[in-house]
Protein backbone atom coordinates (compact mmCIF):
# COMPACT_ATOMS: atom_id res chain seq x y z
CA UNK A 1 0.00 0.00 0.00
CA UNK A 2 1.32 3.45 -1.40
CA UNK A 3 1.93 6.31 2.05
CA UNK A 4 1.96 9.13 -0.39
CA UNK A 5 -0.62 11.70 -0.21
CA UNK A 6 -1.46 14.19 -2.99
CA UNK A 7 -2.94 17.37 -2.09
CA UNK A 8 -4.29 19.86 -4.96
CA UNK A 9 -5.12 23.06 -3.87
CA UNK A 10 -4.07 26.74 -5.49
CA UNK A 11 -4.56 28.34 -2.22
CA UNK A 12 -0.64 27.96 -0.95
CA UNK A 13 -0.75 28.54 2.68
CA UNK A 14 -3.64 26.69 2.88
CA UNK A 15 -1.79 23.64 0.85
CA UNK A 16 1.21 24.04 3.10
CA UNK A 17 -0.36 23.86 6.27
CA UNK A 18 -2.67 20.69 5.21
CA UNK A 19 0.64 19.09 3.99
CA UNK A 20 2.32 20.07 7.63
CA UNK A 21 0.09 18.75 9.76
CA UNK A 22 -0.25 15.79 7.76
CA UNK A 23 3.35 14.91 7.68
CA UNK A 24 3.88 15.36 11.33
CA UNK A 25 0.36 13.78 12.31
CA UNK A 26 0.50 10.58 10.20
CA UNK A 27 4.85 10.62 9.10
CA UNK A 28 3.27 10.39 5.73
CA UNK A 29 5.13 11.66 2.28
CA UNK A 30 2.92 14.46 1.20
CA UNK A 31 3.16 15.65 -2.46
CA UNK A 32 1.96 19.50 -3.31
CA UNK A 33 0.36 20.90 -6.45
CA UNK A 34 -1.16 24.47 -6.93
CA UNK A 35 -3.28 23.29 -10.65
CA UNK A 36 -4.16 19.95 -12.99
CA UNK A 37 -1.57 20.56 -14.87
CA UNK A 38 0.94 20.14 -11.77
CA UNK A 39 -1.15 17.86 -10.66
CA UNK A 40 -1.38 15.19 -13.85
CA UNK A 41 2.65 15.32 -13.72
CA UNK A 42 2.68 14.02 -10.20
CA UNK A 43 0.00 11.37 -11.20
CA UNK A 44 1.85 10.36 -13.98
CA UNK A 45 4.29 9.24 -11.79
CA UNK A 46 2.73 7.75 -8.29
CA UNK A 47 0.06 5.87 -6.55
CA UNK A 48 -0.98 7.31 -4.04
CA UNK A 49 -2.63 6.30 -0.68
CA UNK A 50 -5.57 9.19 -0.68
CA UNK A 51 -5.83 12.74 -3.42
CA UNK A 52 -6.95 15.50 -1.38
CA UNK A 53 -8.77 17.46 -4.44
CA UNK A 54 -9.30 21.11 -4.02
CA UNK A 55 -12.59 21.49 -7.08
CA UNK A 56 -12.26 25.21 -7.75
CA UNK A 57 -8.49 25.62 -9.52
CA UNK A 58 -7.47 28.07 -12.02
CA UNK A 59 -7.43 25.70 -14.82
CA UNK A 60 -10.36 23.51 -13.60
CA UNK A 61 -12.64 25.53 -11.98
CA UNK A 62 -15.56 23.25 -11.84
CA UNK A 63 -14.20 20.21 -10.42
CA UNK A 64 -12.67 18.84 -13.44
CA UNK A 65 -10.21 17.33 -11.46
CA UNK A 66 -12.37 14.89 -9.33
CA UNK A 67 -13.19 13.09 -12.53
CA UNK A 68 -9.36 13.45 -13.89
CA UNK A 69 -8.23 11.40 -11.00
CA UNK A 70 -11.17 8.70 -10.13
CA UNK A 71 -10.30 7.67 -13.98
CA UNK A 72 -6.65 7.26 -13.04
CA UNK A 73 -8.09 4.87 -10.09
CA UNK A 74 -7.10 6.52 -7.63
CA UNK A 75 -8.94 7.38 -4.22
CA UNK A 76 -10.30 10.75 -3.51
CA UNK A 77 -11.28 13.14 -1.01
CA UNK A 78 -12.60 16.53 -2.33
CA UNK A 79 -11.80 19.74 -0.18
CA UNK A 80 -14.28 22.34 -0.56
CA UNK A 81 -15.48 25.85 0.77
CA UNK A 82 -18.45 25.59 -1.26
CA UNK A 83 -21.61 24.36 0.68
CA UNK A 84 -24.10 24.29 -2.20
CA UNK A 85 -26.21 21.55 -1.17
CA UNK A 86 -27.01 20.40 -5.14
CA UNK A 87 -23.04 20.72 -5.88
CA UNK A 88 -22.16 18.33 -2.99
CA UNK A 89 -24.84 15.84 -3.77
CA UNK A 90 -23.45 15.87 -7.14
CA UNK A 91 -19.82 15.31 -6.14
CA UNK A 92 -20.83 12.77 -3.79
CA UNK A 93 -23.05 10.77 -6.35
CA UNK A 94 -18.89 10.64 -7.69
CA UNK A 95 -16.94 7.49 -6.60
CA UNK A 96 -15.47 9.85 -4.01
CA UNK A 97 -14.54 9.05 -0.26
CA UNK A 98 -15.59 12.19 1.39
CA UNK A 99 -16.58 15.64 0.76
CA UNK A 100 -14.86 17.98 3.47
CA UNK A 101 -14.93 21.03 4.24
CA UNK A 102 -11.46 22.80 4.43
CA UNK A 103 -9.76 26.47 5.80
CA UNK A 104 -10.63 25.66 9.50
CA UNK A 105 -8.55 24.02 11.81
CA UNK A 106 -11.29 21.39 13.10
CA UNK A 107 -11.28 20.68 9.40
CA UNK A 108 -8.14 19.71 8.85
CA UNK A 109 -8.05 17.51 11.97
CA UNK A 110 -10.79 15.77 10.55
CA UNK A 111 -9.10 15.03 7.14
CA UNK A 112 -6.40 13.46 9.31
CA UNK A 113 -8.85 11.29 11.39
CA UNK A 114 -10.27 9.95 7.98
CA UNK A 115 -7.09 8.84 6.68
CA UNK A 116 -6.03 7.08 10.11
CA UNK A 117 -9.46 5.71 10.00
CA UNK A 118 -8.68 4.42 6.54
CA UNK A 119 -5.44 2.93 7.27
CA UNK A 120 -6.78 1.36 9.78
CA UNK A 121 -9.88 -0.10 7.74
CA UNK A 122 -7.21 -2.07 5.80
CA UNK A 123 -7.03 -4.41 8.69
CA UNK A 124 -10.42 -5.46 8.48
CA UNK A 125 -12.25 -7.97 6.23
CA UNK A 126 -15.95 -7.28 5.91
CA UNK A 127 -18.67 -9.74 4.48
CA UNK A 128 -21.38 -8.29 2.73
CA UNK A 129 -25.15 -10.40 2.72
CA UNK A 130 -27.09 -9.79 0.37
CA UNK A 131 -29.12 -11.21 -2.09
CA UNK A 132 -29.49 -8.99 -4.78
CA UNK A 133 -26.24 -8.57 -6.99
CA UNK A 134 -26.80 -4.81 -7.85
CA UNK A 135 -26.84 -4.01 -3.68
CA UNK A 136 -23.95 -6.30 -3.36
CA UNK A 137 -21.47 -4.48 -5.95
CA UNK A 138 -22.44 -1.28 -4.66
CA UNK A 139 -21.58 -2.01 -1.25
CA UNK A 140 -18.65 -3.79 -2.35
CA UNK A 141 -17.61 -0.67 -4.43
CA UNK A 142 -18.03 1.71 -1.39
CA UNK A 143 -16.29 -0.21 1.39
CA UNK A 144 -13.11 -1.25 -1.19
CA UNK A 145 -13.13 2.27 -1.26
CA UNK A 146 -12.45 2.82 2.03
CA UNK A 147 -9.68 0.06 1.86
CA UNK A 148 -11.97 -2.42 3.41
CA UNK A 149 -10.99 -6.34 2.30
CA UNK A 150 -15.03 -7.37 1.30
CA UNK A 151 -16.22 -10.62 0.65
CA UNK A 152 -19.62 -10.75 -0.47
CA UNK A 153 -22.64 -13.85 -0.56
CA UNK A 154 -26.17 -14.24 -1.54
CA UNK A 155 -27.58 -15.21 1.55
CA UNK A 156 -27.23 -16.23 5.40
CA UNK A 157 -26.72 -19.60 4.85
CA UNK A 158 -23.90 -18.87 2.58
CA UNK A 159 -22.44 -16.33 5.08
CA UNK A 160 -22.08 -18.69 8.37
CA UNK A 161 -19.82 -20.67 5.54
CA UNK A 162 -17.74 -18.14 5.13
CA UNK A 163 -17.48 -17.26 8.78
CA UNK A 164 -16.50 -20.68 9.24
CA UNK A 165 -13.69 -20.63 6.94
CA UNK A 166 -12.84 -17.54 7.49
CA UNK A 167 -13.50 -16.78 11.47
CA UNK A 168 -11.48 -13.07 11.28
CA UNK A 169 -14.28 -11.32 9.96
CA UNK A 170 -15.19 -7.97 11.59
CA UNK A 171 -17.95 -6.49 10.66
CA UNK A 172 -21.03 -8.13 8.88
CA UNK A 173 -23.57 -6.46 6.70
CA UNK A 174 -26.69 -8.19 6.08
CA UNK A 175 -29.90 -7.58 4.34
CA UNK A 176 -33.15 -8.88 6.04
CA UNK A 177 -35.28 -10.31 2.98
CA UNK A 178 -33.10 -12.71 1.27
CA UNK A 179 -33.89 -16.61 0.54
CA UNK A 180 -32.76 -19.65 2.18
CA UNK A 181 -31.93 -17.56 5.50
CA UNK A 182 -32.74 -14.09 6.08
CA UNK A 183 -31.02 -11.71 7.94
CA UNK A 184 -32.60 -12.24 11.42
CA UNK A 185 -31.85 -15.48 10.95
CA UNK A 186 -28.05 -15.03 10.22
CA UNK A 187 -27.80 -12.59 13.34
CA UNK A 188 -29.23 -14.72 15.39
CA UNK A 189 -26.84 -17.33 14.38
CA UNK A 190 -23.86 -15.41 14.03
CA UNK A 191 -24.43 -14.76 17.98
CA UNK A 192 -24.51 -18.17 19.10
CA UNK A 193 -20.65 -17.89 18.15
CA UNK A 194 -19.26 -14.49 17.51
CA UNK A 195 -19.63 -12.08 20.78
CA UNK A 196 -20.01 -8.44 20.05
CA UNK A 197 -16.68 -7.65 20.98
CA UNK A 198 -15.39 -10.45 18.79
CA UNK A 199 -17.46 -9.07 15.68
CA UNK A 200 -19.93 -6.46 14.57
CA UNK A 201 -23.05 -6.83 12.86
CA UNK A 202 -24.83 -3.85 10.53
CA UNK A 203 -28.45 -4.94 9.60
CA UNK A 204 -30.00 -3.11 6.55
CA UNK A 205 -33.89 -2.94 6.74
CA UNK A 206 -36.83 -1.33 4.47
CA UNK A 207 -37.90 2.25 5.53
CA UNK A 208 -41.22 1.12 6.66
CA UNK A 209 -40.08 -2.05 8.91
CA UNK A 210 -39.66 -0.44 12.34
CA UNK A 211 -40.69 -3.80 13.97
CA UNK A 212 -37.93 -5.39 12.24
CA UNK A 213 -35.18 -3.16 12.86
CA UNK A 214 -36.23 -3.39 16.71
CA UNK A 215 -35.90 -7.15 16.29
CA UNK A 216 -32.56 -6.60 14.73
CA UNK A 217 -31.09 -5.37 17.25
CA UNK A 218 -32.65 -7.71 20.02
CA UNK A 219 -31.13 -10.30 18.41
CA UNK A 220 -27.29 -8.68 18.57
CA UNK A 221 -27.47 -6.15 15.53
CA UNK A 222 -24.84 -3.63 16.66
CA UNK A 223 -26.58 -1.05 14.45
CA UNK A 224 -29.13 -0.49 11.29
CA UNK A 225 -29.28 1.38 8.15
CA UNK A 226 -32.70 1.95 6.77
CA UNK A 227 -32.82 1.23 2.93
CA UNK A 228 -32.37 3.53 0.68
CA UNK A 229 -29.39 5.00 2.04
CA UNK A 230 -27.06 7.56 0.89
CA UNK A 231 -22.99 6.46 0.29
CA UNK A 232 -22.64 8.99 3.15
CA UNK A 233 -24.68 7.49 5.42
CA UNK A 234 -23.06 4.46 4.81
CA UNK A 235 -19.58 4.87 5.20
CA UNK A 236 -20.15 6.93 8.57
CA UNK A 237 -22.08 4.21 9.73
CA UNK A 238 -19.62 1.28 8.91
CA UNK A 239 -16.48 3.80 10.15
CA UNK A 240 -18.69 4.25 13.81
CA UNK A 241 -18.92 0.56 14.11
CA UNK A 242 -15.49 -1.17 13.44
CA UNK A 243 -14.02 2.34 15.53
CA UNK A 244 -16.12 0.99 18.36
CA UNK A 245 -15.52 -2.39 17.79
CA UNK A 246 -11.99 -1.56 18.02
CA UNK A 247 -12.69 0.42 21.18
CA UNK A 248 -13.61 -2.44 22.55
CA UNK A 249 -10.68 -4.87 21.60
CA UNK A 250 -8.72 -2.17 22.81
CA UNK A 251 -9.74 -2.23 26.23
CA UNK A 252 -10.44 -5.96 26.66
CA UNK A 253 -6.50 -6.02 25.75
CA UNK A 254 -5.77 -3.66 28.80
CA UNK A 255 -7.83 -6.40 30.76
CA UNK A 256 -6.64 -9.52 29.85
CA UNK A 257 -2.77 -9.25 29.32
CA UNK A 258 0.42 -8.03 31.31
CA UNK A 259 1.24 -4.97 30.84
CA UNK A 260 5.24 -5.20 30.79
CA UNK A 261 4.95 -8.81 28.42
CA UNK A 262 2.04 -8.51 26.25
CA UNK A 263 1.56 -12.15 27.61
CA UNK A 264 -1.79 -13.18 29.04
CA UNK A 265 -2.63 -12.51 32.71
CA UNK A 266 -3.45 -14.66 35.14
CA UNK A 267 -7.08 -14.24 35.40
CA UNK A 268 -7.51 -14.36 31.36
CA UNK A 269 -5.23 -17.78 31.48
CA UNK A 270 -8.23 -19.22 33.30
CA UNK A 271 -10.76 -17.96 31.24
CA UNK A 272 -9.37 -18.82 28.28
CA UNK A 273 -8.47 -22.55 29.49
CA UNK A 274 -12.20 -22.76 30.91
CA UNK A 275 -13.41 -22.53 26.64
CA UNK A 276 -10.43 -24.58 25.70
CA UNK A 277 -10.87 -27.44 28.32
CA UNK A 278 -14.42 -28.36 27.76
CA UNK A 279 -13.54 -28.86 23.69
CA UNK A 280 -10.17 -30.73 24.93
CA UNK A 281 -12.06 -33.03 26.98
CA UNK A 282 -14.58 -33.38 24.30
CA UNK A 283 -12.03 -34.17 21.49
CA UNK A 284 -9.88 -35.97 23.74
CA UNK A 285 -7.22 -33.91 22.73
CA UNK A 286 -4.19 -33.75 25.29
CA UNK A 287 -1.91 -30.89 26.61
CA UNK A 288 1.06 -30.28 28.36
CA UNK A 289 0.94 -27.55 31.42
CA UNK A 290 4.44 -26.15 32.39
CA UNK A 291 5.74 -24.01 35.17
CA UNK A 292 8.47 -21.91 34.45
CA UNK A 293 10.49 -19.83 37.20
CA UNK A 294 13.68 -17.58 36.50
CA UNK A 295 16.30 -19.07 38.85
CA UNK A 296 18.22 -16.63 41.02
CA UNK A 297 16.33 -13.62 39.73
CA UNK A 298 16.60 -11.72 43.03
CA UNK A 299 20.06 -11.55 42.08
CA UNK A 300 19.53 -10.06 38.88
CA UNK A 301 17.43 -7.31 40.27
CA UNK A 302 20.31 -6.62 42.91
CA UNK A 303 23.06 -6.36 40.63
CA UNK A 304 21.48 -4.44 37.55
CA UNK A 305 18.75 -2.94 38.99
CA UNK A 306 15.29 -3.48 38.64
CA UNK A 307 14.82 -2.04 34.41
CA UNK A 308 17.24 -4.14 33.58
CA UNK A 309 15.21 -7.20 35.89
CA UNK A 310 12.41 -6.19 33.46
CA UNK A 311 14.02 -6.33 30.29
CA UNK A 312 15.02 -9.92 31.07
CA UNK A 313 11.46 -11.09 32.37
CA UNK A 314 10.22 -9.76 28.50
CA UNK A 315 13.18 -11.31 27.10
CA UNK A 316 11.83 -14.76 28.47
CA UNK A 317 8.68 -13.57 27.09
CA UNK A 318 9.60 -13.54 23.99
CA UNK A 319 11.84 -16.69 23.92
CA UNK A 320 8.32 -18.26 25.36
CA UNK A 321 6.26 -16.68 22.69
CA UNK A 322 8.49 -17.99 19.75
CA UNK A 323 9.17 -21.41 20.76
CA UNK A 324 5.46 -22.18 21.09
CA UNK A 325 2.61 -22.18 18.54
CA UNK A 326 0.32 -19.31 18.00
CA UNK A 327 -2.51 -21.86 19.33
CA UNK A 328 -0.83 -22.52 22.65
CA UNK A 329 -1.06 -20.60 25.54
CA UNK A 330 1.38 -18.29 27.16
CA UNK A 331 0.64 -16.82 30.70
CA UNK A 332 2.33 -14.52 33.03
CA UNK A 333 1.12 -15.65 36.73
CA UNK A 334 3.34 -12.78 38.60
CA UNK A 335 6.89 -11.89 38.80
CA UNK A 336 8.91 -14.19 37.00
CA UNK A 337 6.84 -16.67 37.02
CA UNK A 338 4.92 -18.12 34.19
CA UNK A 339 2.72 -20.61 32.92
CA UNK A 340 2.45 -22.47 29.78
CA UNK A 341 0.05 -24.43 27.95
CA UNK A 342 1.10 -26.77 24.85
CA UNK A 343 -2.05 -28.30 23.05
CA UNK A 344 -2.53 -31.09 21.12
CA UNK A 345 0.62 -32.78 22.43
CA UNK A 346 1.75 -36.07 23.56
CA UNK A 347 4.50 -36.41 26.86
CA UNK A 348 7.41 -36.99 24.34
CA UNK A 349 6.69 -34.10 22.25
CA UNK A 350 6.07 -31.87 25.18
CA UNK A 351 9.29 -32.76 26.95
CA UNK A 352 11.10 -32.06 23.76
CA UNK A 353 9.71 -28.64 23.04
CA UNK A 354 10.02 -27.81 27.03
CA UNK A 355 13.51 -29.08 27.37
CA UNK A 356 14.92 -26.78 23.92
CA UNK A 357 13.14 -23.60 26.01
CA UNK A 358 15.37 -24.28 28.69
CA UNK A 359 18.25 -24.56 26.69
CA UNK A 360 17.57 -21.78 24.46
CA UNK A 361 17.56 -19.67 27.80
CA UNK A 362 20.50 -21.26 29.24
CA UNK A 363 22.60 -20.26 25.86
CA UNK A 364 20.83 -16.68 25.55
CA UNK A 365 23.11 -13.54 26.40
CA UNK A 366 21.10 -10.48 27.51
CA UNK A 367 22.67 -7.59 26.85
CA UNK A 368 22.98 -4.46 29.52
CA UNK A 369 25.59 -2.25 27.39
CA UNK A 370 28.53 -3.23 25.35
CA UNK A 371 30.57 -4.19 28.22
CA UNK A 372 28.22 -5.99 30.28
CA UNK A 373 26.08 -9.28 29.50
CA UNK A 374 24.17 -11.31 31.73
CA UNK A 375 23.57 -15.00 31.60
CA UNK A 376 20.19 -16.58 33.26
CA UNK A 377 18.74 -20.16 33.35
CA UNK A 378 15.06 -20.94 34.42
CA UNK A 379 13.58 -24.29 36.39
CA UNK A 380 10.40 -25.72 34.71
CA UNK A 381 8.07 -28.16 36.31
CA UNK A 382 5.63 -29.94 33.30
CA UNK A 383 2.88 -32.14 33.68
CA UNK A 384 0.70 -33.90 30.77
CA UNK A 385 -3.09 -33.13 31.83
CA UNK A 386 -4.61 -36.15 33.21
CA UNK A 387 -8.86 -35.64 31.91
CA UNK A 388 -9.66 -36.88 35.51
CA UNK A 389 -8.06 -33.65 37.10
CA UNK A 390 -9.17 -30.17 37.06
CA UNK A 391 -6.80 -27.42 35.60
CA UNK A 392 -5.99 -26.39 39.13
CA UNK A 393 -4.33 -29.96 39.73
CA UNK A 394 -2.53 -30.28 37.33
CA UNK A 395 -1.03 -26.58 37.89
CA UNK A 396 0.14 -27.36 41.38
CA UNK A 397 1.20 -30.62 40.29
CA UNK A 398 3.26 -28.27 37.98
CA UNK A 399 4.52 -26.60 40.91
CA UNK A 400 5.45 -29.69 42.52
CA UNK A 401 7.72 -30.42 39.37
CA UNK A 402 8.98 -26.46 39.32
CA UNK A 403 9.78 -27.18 43.13
CA UNK A 404 11.70 -30.51 43.05
CA UNK A 405 13.76 -28.66 39.77
CA UNK A 406 14.80 -25.50 42.20
CA UNK A 407 15.93 -28.42 44.60
CA UNK A 408 17.86 -30.01 42.41
CA UNK A 409 19.84 -27.48 41.14
CA UNK A 410 17.75 -25.24 38.70
CA UNK A 411 18.72 -25.04 35.48
CA UNK A 412 16.54 -28.04 34.89
CA UNK A 413 12.77 -29.44 33.56
CA UNK A 414 11.46 -32.01 35.80
CA UNK A 415 8.33 -33.96 34.02
CA UNK A 416 5.83 -35.68 36.12
CA UNK A 417 7.03 -39.73 36.65
P1 LIG B 1 14.74 -18.92 42.73
O1 LIG B 1 15.84 -19.41 41.88
O2 LIG B 1 14.50 -19.77 43.92
O3 LIG B 1 13.49 -18.73 41.95
O4 LIG B 1 15.20 -17.51 43.29
P2 LIG B 1 14.66 -16.09 42.90
O5 LIG B 1 15.59 -15.07 43.40
O6 LIG B 1 14.38 -16.06 41.45
O7 LIG B 1 13.25 -16.07 43.59
P3 LIG B 1 12.55 -15.11 44.62
O8 LIG B 1 11.10 -15.52 44.55
O9 LIG B 1 13.21 -15.15 45.93
O10 LIG B 1 12.72 -13.67 44.04
C1 LIG B 1 11.98 -13.18 42.97
C2 LIG B 1 12.22 -11.73 42.88
O11 LIG B 1 11.59 -11.19 41.71
C3 LIG B 1 11.66 -10.94 44.01
C4 LIG B 1 10.98 -9.74 43.40
O12 LIG B 1 11.49 -8.54 43.91
C5 LIG B 1 11.33 -9.83 41.95
N1 LIG B 1 10.24 -9.42 41.07
C6 LIG B 1 8.93 -9.79 41.11
N2 LIG B 1 8.24 -9.18 40.13
C7 LIG B 1 9.14 -8.42 39.44
C8 LIG B 1 9.03 -7.55 38.30
O13 LIG B 1 7.97 -7.37 37.68
N3 LIG B 1 10.14 -6.93 37.86
C9 LIG B 1 11.35 -7.11 38.50
N4 LIG B 1 12.42 -6.47 38.02
N5 LIG B 1 11.48 -7.89 39.57
C10 LIG B 1 10.39 -8.55 40.04
MG1 LIG C 1 12.88 -17.31 40.64
MG1 LIG D 1 10.03 -16.81 42.45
Amino acid sequence: MSDKILIVEDNKTLAKLIAKKIQSALEMEVDVAYSLNEAKLFLRRYKYFITLLDINLPDAPDGEIVDYVLAKKQRVIVLSANIDKKFRAQMLKKNIIDYVNKGGNGDIDYIIHTIQRLQKNANHKVLVVDDAMIFRKQMQNILENLFFNVITVAHGEEALGMLQAKPDISLVITDYNMPVMDGLELTYEIRKTYSKDELSILALSGNDDDEVTALFLKHGANDYIKKPFSKEEFSVRVNNTIEALENIQMIMNYANRDYLTGLYNRRYFFQAMSEYLEDAKESGEKFAVAMIDIDHFKKINDTYGHDVGDQVIVTLADILRSSTSPRDIVARFGGEEFCIVLKNINRYSAQDIIERIRSEVESYSFCVDKDNYIKFTISIGAVVHNDEDTLEESISEADMMLYKAKNGGRNQVVFEA
